[in-house]
């Protein structure tokens, strides 16, 4: 209470002076360097005016002017952006490269580009484009068996009021940084992820979750965390503490594994697998890029991008697109209708992901691409040193490597060269994955 009189009684114009704010006086620097954001805000108008420009000479649009409509210079095929020819590879790059996409997978990506574009085949170029991405195939696993079994997770009905968090590390040293806490909301599947200096006490992190979580989506009635029920009890003990409530409500926690935090997880390590350099010792500055990417990009659980079931819109990562000028009412009545429509949404696409997800996980794995000799595969790095500081941050599989010899059904002898030192050049079938890019396919 004290504090609070201390601010009304100070006058206006001492406590938040304009100087203290720095923004007292425009010196010509600044004034030059707003001028340089303001052009870089522009982007935008960049695509408009290279998107008009290469309408020209496109064939689609030129034999198809029925199918779609004109505004401002622009062309919409039922409302979405059309790409003409020229301009697709550079738009694939944008929503899949940049750091804010964040290598997405093949679905992921072409949900992300078909809310804002279309041309004809866009599905089919996705694919091709994904698929041929030589960052995605040497930092991704392939995607086999989950790990761990799904358990039952009481289903939550709104954002924040189920969290799951864990503990990433140990990573090598980036600005003083070990380790990644990562915290996942498990209704709008909205994740953050924080660097830390080291493991956090169950105190510490209560205060961490405080700074962080609980400033941003308030109080959450069951918590969930693999690092076991004393852990989580007495994070769970001390937080309730810090917020003045009473402790007896601590029989709301609920602690048991989960694989929605193992799988965010694994998504975080592709972003920062692609984006880190090779020590490895800058993933602290793309965490927030991360974060980002992660929570822009349609879940397939909810079928919603977090963002989209916590704000009912996207956030712009990057200047927007030209857009179809939409004409609705936005009234707060219609925004809320729209909301719980959203939610109930999410809450039945949960029910139906679990029910998918537990059939995924009882499959056996699948049977691999049939490989020849002369093939081109990437080999796994699972049992070969790279002398890289971490295992974790460094790439899955390396390549790709010419098929010398086919031993027998599962056994292959690799082409390797010789800057990989002494490693004898046969592989089992499971550490070997099909290379899929255009390298055989420029000369033919
Ligand atoms: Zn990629």
């Amino acid at each position: 209470m004290p504090q609070h009189e201390n601010i009304t009684t100070a006058k206006e114009g001492t406590l938040f002076s304009e100087r203290q704010w720095g923004l007292a006086v425009k010196t010509r620097a600044q004034t030059e360097k707003e001028n340089l954001a303001a052009a870089k805000i522009n982007e935008g108008s960049i695509w408009e005016k290279e998107l008009a420009q290469s309408y020209e000479g496109d064939q689609w649009i030129l034999s198809n002017t029925q199918k779609g409509e004109q505004k401002g210079g622009l062309w919409f095929v039922k409302r979405k952006l059309y790409i003409p020819a020229i301009l697709r590879a550079k738009i694939l790059h944008r929503f899949h490269n940049n750091q804010s996409a964040g290598h997405m997978g093949i679905t992921k990506t072409t949900k992300t580009v078909a809310k804002h574009c279309w041309w004809p085949g866009m599905r089919k170029d996705i694919k091709t484009y994904v698929t041929q991405c030589d960052d995605c195939a040497m930092n991704k696993s392939r995607g086999g068996k989950p790990t761990g079994l799904l358990q039952p997770v009481a289903e939550p009905t709104r954002p924040w009021e189920c969290v799951a968090m864990d503990f990433v590390g140990e990573l090598p040293v980036s600005k003083g940084h070990r380790y990644i806490w990562t915290v996942l909301d498990l209704f709008s599947k909205q994740a953050h992820f924080i660097a830390l200096a080291k493991l956090p006490s169950a105190e510490k992190l209560a205060n961490l979750y405080i700074n962080h979580i609980y400033k941003l989506h308030g109080c959450p009635s069951r918590v969930v965390s693999d690092r076991g029920v004393q852990f989580t009890a007495k994070f769970w003990g001390k937080f309730l503490e810090m917020l003045g409530a009473e402790r007896s409500m601590s029989s709301a926690f609920h602690p048991m594994t989960n694989g929605a935090v193992e799988r965010t997880q694994q998504t975080l390590g592709q972003f920062l697998r692609i984006y880190s350099n090779k020590r490895q010792n800058d993933w602290s500055k793309w965490l927030a890029f991360a974060e980002l990417a992660f929570n822009s990009t349609i879940h397939s659980a909810t079928n919603k991008s977090p963002f989209e079931v916590i704000y009912g819109h996207e956030i712009q990562p990057l200047p927007q697109l030209p857009k179809w000028p939409e004409n609705g009412e936005t009234g707060a009545g219609k925004w809320k209708a729209q909301m719980q429509e959203c939610w109930d949404q999410v809450t039945a696409s949960l029910k139906e992901a679990h029910k998918k997800y537990k059939t995924f996980a009882d499959r056996k794995r699948m049977e691999g691409d049939k490989l020849e000799k002369g093939d081109l595969v990437w080999l796994s790095t699972k049992n070969i040193k790279l002398g890289l500081p971490s295992k974790k941050l460094s790439p899955k599989f390396i390549g790709p490597f010419r098929i010398q010899e086919i031993i027998n059904e599962v056994t292959f002898q690799l082409q390797l060269p010789k800057s990989l030192g002494k490693i004898h050049p046969v592989f089992h079938r499971s550490l070997l994955k099909k290379y899929m890019g255009t390298l055989d396919k420029v000369d033919t």
